[in-house]
């Protein structure tokens, strides 16, 4: 077992264990990339999953307008069996979908447009991704989320209920087999459980450490999704914080060798790149590495 020298909160330098082979020790924190990325943002919907407005030329054209050089649609995956319809875009609007993307990228040849979805990680949809969605349709890139969490068999919503320690845990094991497969290009919003957990604890350490671990090791992208500053905030005795991005999450992942990308998660046109910078200052703040387009698997595009 190693030792390494980690900043605390108060600018202390604590001796703790490293533990799990993944961890570093020699940078206790990597230097941010400088100077920042092309203006980028890779996490977007349309009106298509029944929660968003606008199609994806109305983002295009604001990300355009903003100054971006790369964007990424990625709307909620449709599930062959129809499962949570409500919240995603149904199977035959998959051509239009497609379609849409296609038009934008005409529409707006000065910007790179991307390909992609957001999907769930069930088992059974896996050959779908990869068969019909990256292989005969020739989408950029799969975002892999866990709104959904495989408990007791069956699926919870992600968002309440992590302060039970095994809901939890659950969650945690599923993010690492979703890093596992090799599907996703990047793991949306891992620190969802700051939605409906207060106060840090233990088992939030250990299940983040786990998380962070299997990201070191598989290489797949953390996002800081910058769609939790818009929401409301979460009150503690500590003050408020955003329900996500948590910062001590952050903090955690610094003893780690992960990268991050850095996403507004647009649900309308109006916020195609927002908050990026509020993303940006809290991986420059915990010292984290920014994802270049290899890191993502975007071998031939550009992410300066
Ligand atoms: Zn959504
Ligand atoms: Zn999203």
């Amino acid at each position: 077992m190693f030792e390494q020298s980690t900043r605390t909160d108060n600018g202390y330098q604590l001796v703790i264990p490293v533990v799990h082979s993944a961890r570093h020790t020699t940078h206790p924190h990597y230097p941010v990339n400088h100077p920042r990325p092309t203006l980028t943002n890779l996490h977007s919907h349309t009106y298509r999953c029944k929660h968003a407005s606008g199609d994806a030329v109305d983002y295009v054209r604001a990300a355009h307008a903003g100054g971006a050089a790369v964007y990424g649609i990625s709307d909620h995956a449709p599930m062959p069996d129809g499962r949570h319809s409500d919240v995603r875009m149904d199977m035959d609007e998959l051509d239009g979908y497609e379609q849409a993307v296609r038009d934008a990228q005409t529409a707006f040849p000065e910007i790179t447009v991307l390909l992609a979805l957001e999907c769930e990680d069930f088992p059974e949809n896996r050959a779908f991704y990869r068969e019909e969605i990256l292989g005969r349709r020739e989408f950029d890139y799969l975002v892999g989320a866990a709104h959904y969490t495989p408990f007791e068999g069956a699926w919870h919503n992600s968002y309440i209920g992590m302060n039970n320690g095994r809901f939890l845990r659950a969650y945690s094991d599923h993010l690492c087999a979703m890093m596992e497969t090799g599907l996703y290009a990047f793991i949306a919003h891992p620190d969802i459980f700051g939605c409906s957990v207060t106060q840090w604890n233990q088992n939030l350490t250990e299940c983040s450490r786990d998380i962070l671990a299997a990201a070191a090791m598989t290489g797949v992208p953390l996002e800081i999704n910058a769609g939790g500053f818009r929401k409301s905030q979460r009150q503690t005795a500590q003050g408020s914080r955003p329900q996500y991005p948590w910062s001590a999450f952050w903090e955690l992942a610094s003893d780690y060798r992960v990268t991050v990308v850095c996403n507004s998660d647009a649900h309308h046109p109006d916020d195609a790149l927002a908050n990026l910078d509020q993303a940006y200052d809290l991986a420059a703040f915990h010292g984290l590495t920014l994802a270049e387009a290899g890191d993502l698997g975007l071998d031939s595009i550009m992410l300066v």
